[in-house]
């Protein structure tokens, strides 16, 4: 069994250094689900934080309201297109305005941050994210994707680095603060919970019919399209597996998965004497997004509070595998390793996207995904290239598979 990672709160520096201002805050992708409810909680502490990059892809006129309310620094907006209403807009303000892909990793690059909240969606969070760690910044990790594809480099770099990856993610962020205090005793496992949304129960032949609408209803989440949809297929629980043994420094075998459908434990730890840790409380993301941005310390807020007399049971059930494959697809990439988690992470994006257009049904998203993982040549320790290439590659197989 490996060393587990060594999570001290008073060796990683609590932030701010910023100031007056607070700890000043860099939210990649601050117009999704993630970096709205991170905005909310750094509204609620105005005292706390400052703002001082926000990005968005097309979504102009949430990230001008956002930059007029936050006033921060820098602003970037992926499609060019919009550079010049967002750049019209903000004419009165300090506010800098930046376009393009390459305007994210120059962003992620500046000096006028402290913490990076990856918000950003799938494989374009990557880059950016690996600007920020080499220059040093922390991390506040919600684009699992990005240690899905390249976990081992990402890791390495934080480690030579120093800078901490705080999870984001409410199952990691429960493994995260079950492990505060626990830096010398070992893991025997860890116990991911999942809600195995809104088709839980439900066999292929019902799968074959459901529409994105039906699946974009998640029971107890609200979330962005991708994340909804691979809650539903429990990819996300397999790109989780990935992202827990990264994070955790964990084998295979020591990453367990069980179904939780009121979503109240968040995720467990199991040591080796057999005693497990359990993180609990609603299903609400600000939570962990505040603990990431406030970690080591925790502040006081107004969110609901879990109630023993309202909830009387809490379920635990294994998953259904046969029906749901994707999690199968995810434990092979997760035990060979290699570029096999990219491959698969890409085709996964492809068939996502497809289905939300419409374009294929719930079902043929883990064949698109299970066919690229067998064509896309392997490689057993990719470098950062490679897995670039191989993205490249997958997305190509996937979307040729799909017919797109
Ligand atoms: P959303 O789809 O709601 O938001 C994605 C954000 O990324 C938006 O700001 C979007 O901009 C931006 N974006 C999308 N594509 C690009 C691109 N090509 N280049 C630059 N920016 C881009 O996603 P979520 O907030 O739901 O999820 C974000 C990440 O957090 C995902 O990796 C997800 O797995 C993870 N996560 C999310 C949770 C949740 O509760 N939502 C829970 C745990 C993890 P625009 O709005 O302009 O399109």
């Amino acid at each position: 069994m490996r060393e587990q990672q060594k999570i001290k709160t008073d060796s990683i520096s609590f932030l701010p250094a910023g100031g007056e201002g607070g700890k000043r805050i860099a939210i990649f992708g601050s117009t999704g689900s993630i970096g709205t409810q991170a905005l909310e909680v750094i509204a609620a502490n105005p005292d706390k934080f400052s703002v001082e990059v926000l990005t968005a892809n097309n979504n102009d006129d949430l990230l001008i309201s956002q930059a007029l309310r936050f006033n921060p620094n820098v602003v970037v907006i992926g499609d060019e297109k919009k550079y010049s209403k967002v750049k019209e807009a903000l004419s009165s303000t300090d506010v800098k305005v930046f376009t393009g892909e390459k305007s994210l990793e120059e962003a992620a690059a500046m000096d006028c941050y402290d913490l990076m909240l990856a918000a950003i969606v799938g494989y374009a969070g990557l880059k950016p994210t690996l600007k920020a760690i080499s220059n040093g910044k922390t991390i506040a990790l919600a684009n699992k994707e990005t240690l899905v594809i390249a976990g081992d480099i990402m890791m390495r770099k934080a480690v030579e680095n120093r800078v901490p990856v705080i999870p984001v993610d409410s199952e990691h962020s429960a493994i995260f603060q079950c492990l505060i205090g626990e830096t010398r005793n070992r893991i025997e496992k860890i116990i991911l919970t999942a809600s195995g949304g809104p088709f839980l129960g439900r066999k292929p032949n019902y799968l074959l019919n459901v529409k994105r609408e039906h699946a974009l209803q998640h029971p107890n989440w609200t979330m962005g399209a991708k994340i909804t949809i691979d809650s539903a297929t429990l990819m996300n629980k397999g790109l989780e597996m990935i992202e827990a043994k990264w994070l955790f420094n964990l084998k295979p075998e020591q990453v367990q998965v069980v179904i939780h459908p009121q979503s109240i434990i968040h995720s467990m730890v199991q040591f080796e004497d057999g005693s497990i840790k359990a993180q609990m409380g609603l299903p609400d993301m600000k939570l962990p997004i505040q603990y990431a941005l406030t970690f080591p310390k925790r502040i006081k807020n107004d969110y609901p509070r879990f109630d023993f007399k309202k909830v009387s049971t809490l379920t635990f059930e294994e998953p259904d595998v046969k029906t749901f494959r994707n999690l199968v697809l995810a434990r092979e990439a997760l035990y060979k390793g290699g570029n096999l988690p990219c491959v698969m992470n890409a085709a996964n994006e492809i068939a996502v996207y497809a289905f939300l257009r419409n374009r294929i049904n719930f079902l043929d998203m883990t064949d698109a995904i299970e066919k690229t993982m067998q064509r896309v040549p392997f490689i057993e320790k990719p470098t950062l290239e490679e897995y670039f290439e191989s993205d490249g590659e997958a997305r190509n197989f996937a979307a040729d598979i799909i017919k797109l």
